[in-house]
């Protein structure tokens, strides 16, 4: 396995690095690095100039408008997308619903839906967990019946991200109560506007409301929108899971991160000297770094297999541990760098109000918020208990 790059491959890298100089906006980027909250305009103005390059789909084919681009090439684009501050897309439509319509809908879904996620014209979420389906989520209760050509849904979603921007939610409903509970489960696609759906925002411990309750009350939704065939929804559903568990590792964005935190380390004062210098703190980058090399090589050696066409197995569980691991553990340093610095809750600054008086130095702003944020890394995606117990039973046999 050779794991170096090509000089195809470099100069891709160049290319994407040229482009993403040119055509960011820099008061987007500054944005994404001082941690601050987007709003729905800033996401979609990101797609838009991303579709407009035709990069906004990197794994989709060609025929659909995607970039059809290799696993390497994706990574690469991922590295530099995050080197630059680039906001992070919004993942739903175009890297969860989209292979599944793509693998198991309708011509006509394909047709009506996918041109509307490259547009941007449709916002997509994911109705998977409930109060209490979520690492068993086979366990859902929301009940679809059948009605002549509708289905009449009813029951609740929850920790649904970005419902409050979305028009449409993908939904994994109850169609028969009678049997195993992974055969009675089905794939809805349904309009948020239509009467009986209630969204309601959870707000989370950094003080954002990212994640909803999502309430259906007697919804009417057309049979058409069923994905697949009824009562096979778990066999869809288990599909979208490995396409939100692909680039879980988050390298770009941990890369991104430790730069930073040696950035602040090296203009903090401790003890009249940088804090970088500090043995305790200089060895805690050290270990992070250490494990981010360590796993930047196990996601290259995923990576290059995925390139030849194998599918990650228990690997992709062990980047989701160790990724996240990481990623909390850079947050932890860059608040602890900050030091008092990180007490002051700043809501205005970080809404982005550029007149907002700010106390301390700007990146303390959001590093209290981004540490208490970056606690649902270990809980989404597949709780690291859950991933801890695949590694053990797929990798150690136990
Ligand atoms: C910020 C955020 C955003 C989210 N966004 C979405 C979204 O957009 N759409 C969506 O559908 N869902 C979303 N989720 C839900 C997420 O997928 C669930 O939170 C996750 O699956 C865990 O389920 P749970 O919260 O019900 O916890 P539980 O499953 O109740 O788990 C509670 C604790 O028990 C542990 N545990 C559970 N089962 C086992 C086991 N078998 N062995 C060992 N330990 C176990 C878990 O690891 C966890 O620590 C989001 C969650 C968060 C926090």
């Amino acid at each position: 396995m050779d794991l170096n790059y090509t000089d195809e491959q470099n100069a891709f890298r160049e290319e994407v690095r040229d482009w993403l100089i040119e055509t960011l906006p820099r008061d987007l980027t500054e944005k994404v690095r001082l941690g601050k909250r987007l709003t729905k305009q800033d996401s979609e103005n990101w797609h838009a100039m991303l579709n407009a390059r035709g990069w906004l789909a990197p794994n989709w084919p060609r025929q659909y408008g995607g970039a059809e681009w290799d696993a390497v090439q994706r990574q690469i684009f991922e590295d530099e997308c995050c080197r630059a501050h680039a906001p992070r897309l919004v993942p739903f439509g175009l890297s969860m619903l989209a292979p599944v319509l793509m693998a198991f809908g309708s011509e006509e879904q394909r047709q009506r839906f996918l041109p509307r996620i490259l547009s941007g014209e449709d916002w997509w979420c994911q109705g998977y967990s409930e109060p209490g389906a979520g690492s068993d989520l086979a366990a859902l209760k929301t009940r679809a019946v059948r009605d002549g050509d509708h289905y009449v849904v009813n029951g609740q979603k929850t920790w649904t991200t970005l419902g409050q921007h979305a028009n449409w939610i993908f939904c994994l409903v109850r169609t028969d109560p009678d049997v195993k509970k992974q055969e009675g489960i089905s794939f809805l696609l349904i309009d948020m506007k239509t009467p009986g759906i209630t969204v309601r925002p959870i707000v989370l411990v950094d003080g954002g409301a990212e994640v909803n309750e999502v309430f259906f009350d007697n919804v009417r939704v057309p049979a058409e929108n069923l994905v697949g065939e009824e009562n096979k929804g778990w066999t869809y559903a288990k599909y979208l899971l490995t396409h939100e568990r692909t680039n879980i590792a988050g390298v770009g964005f941990s890369n991104a991160a430790l730069e930073t935190v040696k950035e602040v380390a090296s203009k903090v004062q401790s003890g009249g000297k940088p804090l970088a210098e500090n043995p305790h703190f200089a060895a805690r980058i050290a270990q992070v770094e250490i494990d981010l090399m360590a796993m930047a090589t196990t996601n290259l050696r995923v990576v290059s297999a995925a390139a030849k066409g194998q599918a990650p197995g228990a690997e992709s569980s062990m980047l989701k541990v160790k990724g996240t691991i990481i990623r909390q553990e850079l947050t932890s340093l860059l608040r602890r760098a900050v030091g008092p610095d990180a007490l002051p809750f700043q809501e205005d600054y970080l809404d982005g109000g550029d007149n907002a008086e700010m106390m301390g130095p700007e990146h303390a702003a959001a590093s209290s918020p981004s540490y208490f944020n970056n606690r649902k890394l270990s809980i989404f995606g597949g709780s690291n208990e859950v991933q801890r117990t695949i590694i053990t039973k797929a990798i150690m046999g136990l």
